[in-house]
């Protein structure tokens, strides 16, 4: 029989709604997975992984952020991208279309920057302005310097198992639970969320990590009969307080991608304070994933430069290879 908590639950209620009292557990010391934590070791194995491509003959790192009138958010996300990149020694160059640009602009910058020795990396600040069709994007970057993963090679080629540049928002989320040394392989995961940004590749990055993952989504019955049974539970819908403690098992890890904006206070699609003391881990936001978004962004320009100097996304070396990852102090 399965505890949820300090109460036995019997498996005929799993996935209705349990009184609070049978599921609030003061006994789970919960951790908090910082992502400043592993920003050092992160920019260490950046380093020497830039270091590596300057010896074997790649060009300095250069990576360009395309905006076509970006707003508030993007402009934020750049600001960060600006301020990591510098850190780590790999040139940022901010490069704006005019806001009134057309499909085949954005379709030509996109070609000139692909065939670019000098570039090394494309992000396009999404969102794109309606009238263009953000498919261009993912159908007309290289994928050799497609930093974010968003072009159907990369795509696919996360979905198969193959070397590629995966999306940074769930590289990140995988990089902190190897940092805090939460077991992948094995693992039950549920990843709520099936967007292209997050979801999706998160779900393919934990498989490939031999983790056993469920996706759910908006048309998803019972959703708390799959996430009670989960070791981890990643989220990433944009639902403010979305995950509350009836819908986890005491213990389980949550990964909370959430950017919700309420009023002046940022927070993330998991209940935090209600968690606190039924999860055994869980990423604060802000201060979780977040912070790591842009280094991951970083790591993969570097990637890229290795994918561009052999000409062949199959010559990235797993990041693991590049140096050991160690905690601070
Ligand atoms: P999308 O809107 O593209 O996708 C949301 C997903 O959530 C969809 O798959 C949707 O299902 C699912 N969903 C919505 N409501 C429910 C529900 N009630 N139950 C189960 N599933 C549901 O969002 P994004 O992935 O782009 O962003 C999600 C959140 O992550 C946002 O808060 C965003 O700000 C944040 N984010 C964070 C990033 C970071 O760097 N940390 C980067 C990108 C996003 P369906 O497919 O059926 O519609």
């Amino acid at each position: 029989m399965p505890w949820f908590g300090d109460e036995p639950v019997s498996t005929a209620t799993i996935g209705k709604e349990l009184p609070i009292t049978a599921h609030v557990s003061t006994e789970v010391e919960t951790i908090q997975l910082r992502g400043g934590e592993l920003a050092s070791s992160l920019r260490n194995q950046i380093e020497s992984g830039r270091q590596q491509l300057l010896r074997d003959g790649g060009h300095p790192p250069v990576l360009v952020t395309l905006a076509v009138d970006p707003n508030p958010p993007a402009e934020a996300y750049r600001g960060s991208i600006a301020r990591t990149m510098k850190r780590v020694h790999i040139e940022h160059r901010p490069i704006d279309l005019p806001s009134d640009c057309s499909e085949d602009e954005l379709s030509d910058a996109l070609h000139r920057l692909s065939a670019d020795p000098a570039v090394t990396g494309v992000l396009v600040l999404m969102p794109l302005p309606a009238r263009l069709d953000k498919s261009i994007v993912s159908e007309q970057l290289d994928p050799l310097k497609d930093v974010d993963g968003v072009t159907m090679i990369n795509a696919g080629r996360l979905h198969l198992g193959l070397p590629c540049l995966a999306p940074s928002t769930p590289s990140g989320g995988i990089a902190l639970l190897d940092f805090y040394e939460i077991p992948i392989a094995g693992a039950q995961a549920v990843v709520i969320g099936r967007s292209n940004v997050v979801g999706r590749p998160l779900a393919a990055l934990l498989q490939r990590r031999n983790a056993t993952v469920t996706v759910c989504h908006s048309g998803t019955r019972d959703l708390a009969h799959y996430t009670r049974s989960a070791d981890i539970v990643a989220l990433a819908i944009g639902q403010p307080d979305f995950l509350t403690p009836r819908l986890i098992r005491p213990g389980a890890t949550v990964l909370d991608f959430g950017i919700n904006v309420i009023g002046d206070r940022i927070t993330g699609d998991a209940d935090f304070e209600a968690l606190r003391g039924v999860a055994g881990a869980i990423t604060p936001v802000p201060g979780g994933t977040g912070p790591i978004t842009a280094l991951m962004l970083a790591r993969n320009t570097i990637a890229a430069g290795i994918a561009n100097l052999h000409k062949d996304l199959d010559s990235i070396p797993p990041f693991e290879h590049w140096q050991t990852v160690e905690k601070d102090g």
